[in-house]
């Protein structure tokens, strides 16, 4: 069983073995999560995803898709990073929003990873709609089987937190 916990504050502060970072394609640093991440992180995770972007990922990381890299100075083993879509009113770009928190727990299992922090992916520079994008990162984690135990998102404001809460309580 996984258990679902929420808490209010800035992700780069957390202890778990997974941070999930919502970070862009180029996978070489933006704003948001993404540049706290990195920051407080320091150069050792940025130097792991130059080094994706030279290989397995020359075009960059495809929306949807996660991949993992140190942790660097994060009080975790691993920082999972995933690309979010950007909101779209006129295309359901929900599939791909639901397919970041599949894949990032895809990624979790294979690492052996037992507990991982989430950010809302897609809900800062993305603009993705809060309170949709509570009820897609819930509805996933529930329906999607994993090895992992806890599974936390990390809320940054109130409107997230009370967003989430609608949904798990
Ligand atoms: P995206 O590009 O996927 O929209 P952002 O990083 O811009 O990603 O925002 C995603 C969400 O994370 C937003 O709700 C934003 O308020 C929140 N956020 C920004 N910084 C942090 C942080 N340090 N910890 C947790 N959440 C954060």
């Amino acid at each position: 069983m996984t258990t679902i916990t929420l808490v209010q504050g800035d992700i780069t502060r957390q202890s778990a073995d997974a941070i999930v970072n919502a970070a862009n394609s180029s996978l070489l640093g933006g704003g948001g999560v993404d540049g706290a991440i990195h920051r407080r992180g320091g150069p050792a995770i940025l130097e792991e995803c130059r080094a994706l972007r030279a290989s397995r990922y020359g075009r960059g990381l495809p929306t949807g898709q996660a991949v993992a890299t140190t942790a660097g100075a994060l009080d975790a083993r691993w920082v999972i990073h995933t690309v979010g879509p950007v909101y779209s009113s006129s295309e359901d770009r929900s599939d791909l929003l639901a397919s970041c928190y599949r894949e990032s727990l895809r990624v979790a299992d294979e690492l052996g990873a037992r507990t991982v922090a989430f950010p809302a992916v897609s809900t800062g520079v993305y603009r993705w709609p809060m309170d949709d994008a509570a009820r897609i990162a819930v509805e996933t984690v529930r329906g999607t089987p994993t090895a992992v135990e806890e599974v936390r998102f990390v809320l940054f404001d109130d409107r997230a937190y009370e967003a989430f809460a609608r949904r798990t309580g």
